[in-house]
Formats: C-alpha cells, structure tokens, sequence
C-alpha cells in the first residue's frame, strides 16, 4: 500500500473541491485532491453551463441572487477565458404570468441584479429567432461558463501552490483515530493499489454523494438528496444570448448557447442514486415543447445530445439547526465537530457551480476556525493560470486558432476543431489511456457526428503514443463509443437518427467494432494533470 501524508485532504474534484483545493493550497496548507473518477465527471461536468447574474432567483431566493452577482463579478475577473460574456435576456412569453416581471424588477433592484428593460423590437433584433409574442425583454449580465476549463485552471492552480491531484482514487475508507477524522484510504483505479493518506484535516466535497461519505467517516444523517435535471444540446446556437422564462423558475425555462451548441433545461426530480439517472422519453418531449416557448421551431432543429445531472439538495434538520445559521440557503456547510463530535471533518455541498469559490472560501474559513490558525483567502484576487482578465472566450476563437495552424497541423476532429498537434499534447500531458479523459480536456468528438468521423483517428494516434496493444486501443474506442451512444439513444429522431445510422455503419460496417479483440485498459504511471489546452 502507498502512503501519503497531508495536512489537508480534499475528496471530491468537482468545482467545489477543486475550488477547496485551490484555496486551500493558496492559504499556505499542503495539500491533495482525490476522486473517485477524473475531474468534472460528477455533476459540475453535466450542469447547464450558465454563469448566473442571480436574475433566477432575484424574487424566490434573493440570498442566493445576492451570492450570484457577487461571484459573477469575481469569475469575470479570475476566470476570463472559462466565461463567453453572452449576456442574457428575461423575456415574457405568452404562457408567464405578466405580473411577474415588475416583482422580477423589484427583486432584481433588492439584490443588486443589474437589470434593464428594453423594447421587445430590440429584443428580437438581437435574438431573431426568439417568441415573437414575448411582451417584455430585460438584460440582466448572465454568461456561459466552460465546466471543464474552470475546472483545471484551478487545479492548475493549486498545483502550482504544492497541491496534489489524483483522479481515479475513489475513497473506500476513512480512518479515525478516536473522534477525529484521520485522512482516508482510496484505491488507486489506474494500478488497483490502495493509497493510505494521512492528513490532519479532510473536507467532504462530493457534492450529492456527500451523505454518502459522511456515512463513511461515522457521520451518519447527512441528507442530501439529488436532483435529476435532464438537458438536451441542439448541433447549433439558436441564441446568442441566455435566455430565460420571466417567471417563477420551472422546468425547460432557460436556454444556455456554449460553444456551438444551445442547451435547453432542466428538469428537477428528486431520485435515490446520483448515479442512477435514466432518461425518459416524456422528459425529452417536455424539454423539447418548453423550447418552442422561447424559440419557436426549438422541436424541429437538429438535437445532438441528452445527459442529466444531480443537484446536491441538502435536507438536514440536524446540521441546519447547529451549523448553517449564517449561511445561505443555497450552499451548506456542516462542521461534523459541532454536528456529531467527530473532528477534523467538514462537509461542503449544496449551492451551485457559480458559487463554487465562494463556498470553498466558506469550507476553509471553518476549517481555519477549527484549527485556531488565521489565514485568510485570495481565491477572489489571483487570477487562474492562463487566464487573460480583460478578455473572454469568444465563438470564433478556436477558428482563429485553427487558421493559424491549418497547413502545418493536421486536423482530427473538424467538429471541434482539434488538430493532431493539441490531442499529442493532450494524451501526453494526462497521461491517460482514457479517450474521455482527452474529450474533456479538448471537447473531442463532442460535435455533430458524436465522433462518428474523429474517434477511431484519435485511438490511432493514442496507440501510437502511448505504445497499447491492438486491444488496449480496441477497448479504448468501444468504451468512448459506448458513452456517447448513452447520450445520442433517447433522442433518435431526425437528422440525429441519421447520423446515428451512418456512426454505426463506419463502427460496425466498416470497422467491425463488436468483433474486434478487446483487451483492458492497462495500468497508467502516476496521472499528470491537463494544462488546460482548449
Ligand atoms: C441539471 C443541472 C443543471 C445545473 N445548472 C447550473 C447552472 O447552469 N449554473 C450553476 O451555477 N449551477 C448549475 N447547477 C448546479 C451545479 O452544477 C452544482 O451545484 C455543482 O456543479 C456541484 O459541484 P460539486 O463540486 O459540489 O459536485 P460534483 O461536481 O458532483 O463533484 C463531486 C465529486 O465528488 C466525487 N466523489 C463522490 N464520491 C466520491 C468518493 N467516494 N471518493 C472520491 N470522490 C468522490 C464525484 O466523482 C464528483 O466528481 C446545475 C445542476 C444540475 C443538476
């Protein structure tokens, strides 16, 4: 068994651990990030992508709407590139209640929301393809945020400040020493070794499997129930902008253009198992009408893809009594010390991806507190590796890119624009044998053709740069094909059904995928983090 040794262990790399991460290793604290799979894979990594201005929750949570704006500002600031500055419009169609827009103004004036109504003309000369029957239009400063790129700028962050990142170490145990929790023993899933890591402070950050891990550590009651939201990615942006039912929030009401895509959501659904997230056929078709409403003719474009998250909704009376009197409704905060008598452990969970740096600041400010150390947070002021702060993300910055490049690197994936050169760089700097893995990090095969066209060029070049066998590589492209007919299956229809048919004529047809001879995907040397390439 290996042994680590830290003052800090973080479990959990979605934003919010890697956020705890960042801040932690910032304030000075050694420490290591563990999780059970890569990082961005829980619900970070599935969420709608939209950056909140806190116009959603100006009249039904202004707490919230308060944390949202603050954040917002700070992101722009520290996250420039992870963010397209899309703005977003609350319009009122037909089927809102027209009172609610002057609560919405007055909610929005309460919390410090920018907001401005403009003429419905204006409206619909910035988003054409909006409801021509909407009677009201404001601007609020909602954007888009990239899950992904967020996510390994601040684990490149904390790398920088001495902090460890070890994906695919999903904790298995916690170990105590009397009433203090003592650190935790992962299995290490690349080498099947069970890493013992000792530290003298642990912060629970697994979003909705929180309740899961305290239960491990002995903390048991901590309910934090999931919430299914399905989205669906049309091939195309039919907005340019966020766009947002002016109404109570409700199911399908917001529509996110990111990156090429727009992205409809979502649902809420409590469900048992953050794991267990089927997708139904009466869902899609509810996501698919509440599209018409904001854009007409949403049904009828082309949808590319499915996927559903879980919300980590935190329900415990016994924490919210003894630990969260100070904290918003929207992240939770539970000091297992106060709770349950047990030491050295905190739980941060609830909120949203927009709020994650605040909820680390939060996280570490207690774990600070229960330390008797002073040492206060810069999350807020540094800006992320690599991130420009005067400028953000824009749609045709990879294009530009590419056409600096295009005679003397070749292109793989023409969807999204990944050249050979950037997945070498990619495989060698993630040191994977995992296609997703590369996916996450560059968006390979994520356009149209769902990797129909780019997939097996990319386990070529993966074989031969990482040196598999035939049936390491066959493996590698099954199981990326595997997961993206996950997403493609519940929505079978038009030009997708279509595309669908020709993918598996190139897998089946011509490449005899389920014939080939399969192998496992072999043992990894220790991960080395992505540097952020998109
Ligand atoms: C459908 C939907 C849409 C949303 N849209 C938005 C939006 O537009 N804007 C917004 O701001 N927020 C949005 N949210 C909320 C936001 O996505 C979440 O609040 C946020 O991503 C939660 O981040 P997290 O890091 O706490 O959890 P996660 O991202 O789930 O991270 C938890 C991590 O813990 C890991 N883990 C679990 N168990 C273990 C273990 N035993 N050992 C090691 N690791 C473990 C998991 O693998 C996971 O990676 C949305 C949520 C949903 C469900």
């Amino acid at each position: 068994m290996t042994r680590i040794s830290t003052e800090v262990l973080v479990i959990g790399g979605g934003a919010t651990g890697v956020g705890v991460v960042r801040d932690v290793a910032m304030r000075g604290f050694d420490a290591v990030l563990v999780d059970r799979v890569d990082f961005g894979e829980g619900t970070t990594g599935r969420y709608h992508g939209l950056l909140h201005s806190g116009g959603r929750y100006a009249v039904k949570d202004p707490v919230s709407a308060r944390e949202c704006i603050a954040e917002n500002a700070v992101l722009r600031r520290i996250a420039g590139e992870c963010i397209e500055d899309t703005g977003g419009l609350f319009v009122t169609t037909p089927a809102d209640d027209p009172d609610y827009a002057d609560r919405f103004v007055q909610g929005c004036s309460d919390t410090g929301v920018p907001v401005e109504e403009i003429a419905v003309a204006e409206a619909l000369r910035r988003e054409p393809l909006l409801n021509p029957r909407i009677s009201r239009a404001f601007v609020v400063p909602d954007a888009s945020m990239d899950a992904w790129k967020t996510i390994w700028a601040c684990v490149r962050s904390a790398q920088e400040y001495g902090a460890r990142a070890l994906p695919y170490h999903p904790v298995m145990r916690i170990l105590r020493d009397g009433d203090r929790v003592a650190g935790a023993v992962c299995r290490d899933e690349r080498t099947g070794e069970d890493v013992e890591i000792e530290s003298r402070f642990t912060i629970n950050a697994t979003g909705a499997w929180a309740g899961r891990l305290a239960d491990l550590a002995g903390a048991p009651g901590v309910t934090v129930v999931p919430g299914k939201g399905i989205m669906i990615a049309t091939n195309h942006r039919l907005v340019n902008t966020v766009v947002n039912r002016c109404d109570m929030p409700g199911d399908g009401d917001i529509i996110v253009p990111i990156r090429t895509v727009s992205v409809i959501g979502t649902t809420d659904s409590p469900v048992d198992d953050p794991d267990d997230l089927p997708i139904t056929a009466d869902e899609v078709r509810e996501m698919l009408d509440a599209g018409d409403e904001l854009v007409p003719g949403f049904s009828s474009a082309r949808q590319l893809r499915v996927w559903a998250g879980a919300r980590p909704l935190f329900k415990d009376d016994k924490a919210a009594a003894a630990d969260t009197r100070d904290i918003s409704r929207g992240l939770a905060l539970v000091d297992h010390a106060e709770r349950d008598g047990l030491g050295g452990l905190i739980t941060i969970t609830g909120g949203k991806a927009t709020t994650f740096r605040l909820m680390a600041e939060v996280a570490v400010d207690a774990m600070c507190e229960q330390l008797g150390v002073e040492r206060r947070s810069r999350t807020a002021e540094e800006v992320l590796p690599g991130e420009n702060p005067d400028g953000h993300y824009w749609l045709g910055s990879r294009l530009a890119r590419r056409e600096r490049t295009m005679h003397d690197d070749q292109l793989i994936c023409e969807c999204e624009l990944v050249s050979r050169g950037r997945l070498e760089e990619a495989i060698a700097r993630r040191g994977t044998q995992n296609l997703d893995d590369i996916r996450r990090v560059l968006r390979l095969g994520m356009g149209p053709c769902q990797g129909g066209f780019c997939i097996y060029r990319a386990t070529g070049i993966l074989h031969d740069e990482r040196r598999l066998d035939g049936p390491a590589a066959n493996a590698a492209l099954r199981a990326f094909v595997q997961e993206r007919w996950k997403g493609v299956q519940p929505i079978l229809f038009g030009d997708q059904l279509r595309q669908a048919r020709l993918d598996e004529w190139i897998f089946q047809g011509l490449l005899d995928i389920e014939h080939v001879a399969d192998g496992e995907v072999g043992a990894e040397p220790e991960p080395v983090a992505a540097k952020e390439v998109v």
